[in-house]
């Protein structure tokens, strides 16, 4: 487990400024939402932190250590995406394994990562199918075991259920606080979904084009929102 800290950290894509000095510290085990528009970097920051994109300046560290130069394999996280990304010609199992094993983890210890991630997810009825057999919240459940086995320090999801139907979504909504409940793992989970901001969130990070304009507690930003862009976020009447 780890807990992160951003400090004064932009990014630039050429000459457009897309985050401006981002100060954020997100404790160890905590379950972070970002919410704001579309366009507004959200999935920036969050591959910043993955290391999927350079910072343009500033620092983010992970457990105490500024990761700025780590490579993203190093980084002990582990992101789930909107697309679910699966192998087409693999079955489950090994969708779920092949990360492990071409990282020459032991076989054994593969086995019973697959296992405990299956049994969390309760696929393990789904194993030898391939992702055209799967429903869309199974190819998400998979989705997600695929970042379990890396056992990750921290968890980062973007946008992970924006593909499901209403009634799907709040069901994975329930399965992934569940999931967070029981590994007890820092997770960062963007989307502009209001509810599943409100309800999944110990601590919420409101962006808007580039800019952290508030974070707070759920019920903290509800009941006492810094203006009205995040009031109408949040959902408060005022
Ligand atoms: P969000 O995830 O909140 O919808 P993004 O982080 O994807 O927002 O994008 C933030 C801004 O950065 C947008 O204006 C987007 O067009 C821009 N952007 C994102 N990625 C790139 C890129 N690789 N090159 C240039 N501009 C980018
Ligand atoms: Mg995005």
């Amino acid at each position: 487990m780890a807990g992160l800290t951003l400090k004064n950290v932009t990014k630039r894509f050429g000459a457009l400024q897309v985050i401006h000095g981002a100060d954020l510290e997100i404790e160890d085990g905590e379950f972070v939402v970002f919410v704001g528009p579309s366009g507004c970097g959200k999935s920036t920051l969050l591959r910043m932190i993955a290391g999927l994109e350079d910072v343009s300046g500033g620092e983010i560290a992970i457990a105490g250590t500024v990761v700025n130069d780590v490579e993203p394999s190093e980084r002990h996280i582990a992101m789930v995406f909107q697309s679910y990304a699966l192998y087409p010609h693999m079955t489950v199992r090994k969708n779920l394994s092949f990360g492990l094993t071409m990282n020459g983890n032991p076989k054994a210890d593969t086995e019973r990562r697959v296992a405990h991630a299956a049994d969390i997810l309760q696929i393990n009825e789904l194993m030898d199918r391939r992702p055209g057999q799967l429903s869309g919240g199974q190819r998400q459940r998979v989705a997600i075991g695929r970042a379990i086995v890396r056992e990750p320090q921290v968890f980062l999801f973007d946008e992970p259920l924006s593909n499901l139907d209403a009634e799907l979504r709040v069901q994975m909504r329930v399965e992934i606080s569940k999931l967070h409940k029981q590994l007890g793992t820092t997770m960062i989970y963007v989307t502009h979904d209001q509810t599943e901001a409100m309800t999944l969130a110990d601590k919420i990070v409101v962006l808007r084009s580039g800019r952290i304009e508030q974070v707070g507690a759920p019920l903290d930003l509800y009941d006492d929102p810094a203006n009205q862009f995040v009031a109408g976020f949040v959902g408060s009447p005022k």
